[in-house]
């Protein structure tokens, strides 16, 4: 890949500026999320206030407008400088199209959200939070009218995230998957045969997971140099640039799967990141494509590697190594029925892999119902537990296990839905690399997941932001966004698992 040679030089130094601006708040965003003092929390809150009102500036200076409509006439324009130009293009028609007074307003409800949420929480009592939810939809509804939609409201509030997605597609893919986890979830936890996960709960001294995180992390061959591994309460990577990669993990001392999970999970957020072409640095493209395409990376190396057998035949001795006491005298085959226990939770964020998908749904289908008009905001935290009930066969007992439990929605409508199109993506990912790789199971074993990741840098990692989702997944699978081999994946998984 060429660097960017014909753009203007006015407007590639204007882009770059943009880009050093989201990278500060990027930085600004891990800090304070792994370690920025308490007290200084509001100061620093006033300064990313006044950042993102510079970005905004910036990214929709019309004298920056007009110069992108130029470059997108010249006719000699290289494949990526195109790539280049309507990505910023795109943010310039997004931004523009909000009266700067409504943007500053929405960003300041986001903040009162989140604390309102946080205060909710305390106090495990819906009602703080539901006025506040209520002005931020109001306002993504608002801004879903400014961006135009040919279809549906929601259309342009996923695509924020996920720009080949719709609701139609969406509703398609959701209502596959609900149809065939809801019995399969049934069969599972009847079955007689079931785990012990005890082990797990055992006191997991919280230094010692730290050490299990690096370890685990060494094994993915996370580029320790290029990145941080930091601690916090809700895991996450910050993707800055292929030479600065973060990811944080949680550490829960009567829960070491917390720790475990999150490494993997976070370091395959991040894995990605590092092997972006390091020319898209700065263009607006060094950057995971979509939310989805993000998810599904960090799912492979969750699920697709860190639920494999063979991965843990080469570092279950880690655990062993650490916490002798725990499980020195368990072997691997116990361990590993543990480690894939399904038992429906309340909480998302514990959830095992076959449950999972169904919180979002859950998710999805609440703010469809709010758009709709089918349940106020009163009614909100027990159509959610009615939901619960329905999927899951279980009903949260509070607001703290139930709706409380996730601050999304202080943000907007719209992110949930990419979590589980990661999962889905990941597995068409997967089918595809068994058939290229025959040898997979055999590279896992033999700890040679380099070229594992070789592949997915060759056909995804290395585009950063120039291939849209669909693009990707269209190049490697041959279609679009399809459920068959996830449904394929986890059915012929538990069956086997749970003798089913
Ligand atoms: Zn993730």
């Amino acid at each position: 890949m060429t660097t960017i040679q014909r753009l203007d030089a006015a407007l590639a130094a204007h882009i770059e500026k943009v880009e050093h601006y989201k990278q500060v708040q990027t930085l600004l965003a891990w800090d304070a999320r792994t370690g920025a003092p308490r007290k200084g929390a509001p100061y620093a809150a006033r300064a990313k206030a006044t950042l993102a009102g510079e970005l905004f500036k910036l990214q929709t200076d019309a004298d920056f407008g007009s110069r992108l409509e130029d470059a997108a006439q010249q006719e000699d324009l290289d494949e990526l400088s195109k790539r280049i130009i309507a990505e910023h293009w795109k943010t310039y028609k997004r931004w523009s199209a909000i009266p700067v007074e409504e943007y500053q307003a929405f960003v300041q409800q986001q903040g009162l959200a989140n604390a309102a949420w946080l205060e909710a929480r305390a106090a495990n009592d819906f009602s703080i939070f539901a006025p506040h939810l209520k002005q931020i939809f109001d306002a993504s509804l608002k801004f879903a009218g400014y961006w135009g939609y040919e279809q549906h409201a929601y259309d342009p509030l996923v695509q924020q995230f996920d720009p080949d997605l719709d609701k139609v597609t969406l509703d398609r893919i959701f209502s596959e998957l609900k149809s065939a986890l809801i019995p399969l979830i049934r069969r599972v936890t009847s079955s007689a045969k079931q785990p012990d996960t005890s082990i797990f709960t055992h006191p997991f001294p919280l230094e010692q997971q730290r050490q299990l995180g690096i370890e685990l992390l060494q094994a993915i061959r996370y580029d320790f140099d290029a990145g941080q591994f930091g601690a916090t309460v809700h895991p996450f990577s910050s993707a800055i640039n292929p030479y600065d990669a973060r990811l944080a993990a949680k550490f829960v001392e009567n829960d070491v799967r917390v720790s475990l999970w999150s490494a993997l999970h976070e370091g395959g957020h991040s894995l990605y990141t590092q092997n972006i072409d390091p020319n898209l640095i700065h263009t607006g493209l060094g950057i995971f494509t979509s939310y989805g395409i993000h998810e599904s990376q960090s799912i492979f190396f969750e699920k697709f590697i860190g639920r494999h057998k063979g991965f843990w035949d080469n570092n279950y001795f880690i655990l062993q190594k650490i916490k002798p006491e725990t499980f020195g005298h368990v072997s691997l085959d116990d361990f590993y029925f543990a480690l894939n226990a399904v038992k429906p939770t309340f909480n998302r964020f514990e959830a095992d892999e076959l449950t999972y998908n169904l919180h979002l749904i859950i998710r999805y289908e609440l703010e469809q119902a709010i758009i709709a008009g089918e349940v106020d905001y009163e009614g909100l935290p027990e159509a959610w537990n009615d939901k619960y009930e329905e999927y899951l066969g279980i009903r949260p007992p509070t607001h703290l296990e139930g709706i409380l439990q996730d601050g999304h929605w202080s943000a907007g409508f719209g992110l949930f839905p990419s979590y589980t199109l990661g999962f889905v993506y990941a597995a068409q990912i997967h089918q595809v690399i068994r058939r290229e790789l025959p040898d997979y199971d055999h590279l896992i074993e033999s700890d040679h997941i380099e070229t594992i990741t070789g592949w997915l840098t060759t056909h995804i990692h290395q585009f950063g932001k120039s291939r849209s989702a669909d693009e990707l997944i269209k190049s490697i699978t041959g279609k679009s966004i399809d459920t068959a081999p996830l449904i394929h994946y986890l059915t012929d998984k538990y069956e086997q698992l749970y003798e089913l």
